[in-house]
């Protein structure tokens, strides 16, 4: 089945922030595997940790006590608001844990029959047939149907559209269990959250006792500038989701909770590769490394850096840059609409030229490197967007 559209490039070897194809060719890379490279490719602390932990157990079942795990979550609570951890393995499967934990949450806390969530329009939280429903964007829904219920979306930064919402569903008393959110959305656009957004909404959720639950798959483990997104928002859901950059490159998606709404008890959840040795002794390597390698501080300063070059670029094409937006090292380039040129355009030519980007819709120019990227290696990708906008 042909269920990828691929650009005609075969990538076998990466180092860093570096990419090369089976041509031999060089590739600087903006993708990192979608927001997931965490520390680049072929980072020593990931190869020890996969070489130390698959020599010695990879794999025991989670009906044991798995220390890696353990130690994983410490950290990740340690980091953040949360107080429990499960473990899964990837970022839709975060979401339905997420969106499970919700659902118990309003019929046993909550007393509602028919718990519903809703999240926002131009969101994306995954492909399973849960997190596809969640995501407010109609072009994933098609030829899906029927599409599980109990969801229901609202513009995203616009609290008078969430509140009509709130306000129409809950007509015959409470049907609300949780709102969801990215705190940037990604795949529609690189959109930031609105910081007085989240904070009414936050308000809202504390009055009615709903759940906030973000989704940080994309934006989460340092990409923002913090290790949450919602840090650099200022504002602590109840619940949030993991995934992409937690492992670096390994398969690892992660449910994370407050004590209060850790609803979940024996039997009503599992995976059975969920927060193996393996996948939990890479992840954590990754979570020391962006400390011991003090990576936060290189985040906000390539970015800083990324978005000024960008802005000087946008400025040099005003009839086809828009605004360039985004936080840490995740952002985008936006298009205008009245321009004929597409982000996959811009795509295309920046990889002739040996740079590696990606759309976020048919209108935003995605940059998602490492964390690790150097200065010398911002100001390439600069100069590289800026030749692919004067014509590649
Ligand atoms: N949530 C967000 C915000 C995402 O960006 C993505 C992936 N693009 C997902 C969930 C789904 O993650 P996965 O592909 O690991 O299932």
């Amino acid at each position: 089945m042909k269920t990828y559209g691929r650009f005609p490039l075969t990538l076998v070897r990466g180092a860093g922030s570096r990419v090369w194809d089976d041509q031999g060719k060089e590739y600087l890379d903006c993708v990192a595997g979608i927001a997931t490279c965490t520390l680049g490719h072929a980072h020593p602390a990931m190869v020890q940790a996969v070489t130390q932990q698959m020599s010695t157990l990879a794999h025991v079942s989670n009906l044991y006590y798995i220390p890696q795990q353990g130690d994983l979550a410490t950290w990740l609570i340690e980091n953040s608001c949360a107080d429990k951890a499960f473990f899964c393995n990837s970022g839709a499967e975060a979401n339905e844990g997420a969106i499970k934990l919700a659902r118990k949450y309003g019929h046993t806390r909550l007393g509602i029959e028919n718990p519903v969530i809703i999240t926002a329009k131009a969101s994306f939280h995954g492909r399973t047939l849960a997190a596809v429903t969640a995501t407010g964007q109609p072009k994933y829904h098609k030829n899906f149907a029927p599409l599980v219920p109990g969801f229901a979306y609202a513009a995203y930064n616009d609290i008078a559209a969430l509140e009509s919402t709130i306000a129409e569903l809950e007509q015959d008393g409470p049907q609300v269990a949780a709102i969801m959110l990215e705190p940037l959305q990604g795949e529609g656009g690189v959109n930031p959250g609105d910081r007085a957004y989240f904070q009414r909404v936050r308000e809202i959720c504390d009055a009615k006792k709903i759940l906030l639950i973000m989704d940080e798959v994309q934006v989460g483990m340092g990409r923002s500038g913090k290790i949450w997104g919602h840090q650099t928002l200022g504002v602590e859901p109840d619940v949030f989701t993991s995934a992409k950059g937690l492992g670096g490159g390994v398969p690892i998606g992660a449910l994370l909770t407050k004590d209060y709404c850790a609803v979940l008890e024996p039997g009503d959840h599992a995976s059975t590769f969920g927060g193996n040795p393996f996948v939990c002794a890479v992840s954590l390597a990754v979570c020391r490394t962006i400390e011991q390698e003090h990576l936060l501080a290189n985040v906000q300063a390539r970015g800083e850096q990324l978005r000024a070059g960008l802005a000087a670029v946008a400025a040099k094409y005003p009839n086809v840059i828009d605004h360039v937006r985004g936080w840490g090292l995740i952002n985008g380039a936006v298009i205008r609409e009245d321009a004929e040129m597409t982000a996959i355009e811009v795509v295309k030519r920046a990889m002739n030229d040996g740079l590696l980007l990606v759309p976020a819709g048919p209108k935003v120019v995605r940059f998602v490197p490492p964390l690790v990227i150097t200065a010398a290696e911002i100001d390439e990708a600069v100069e590289k967007f800026d030749r692919a906008l004067a014509g590649g």
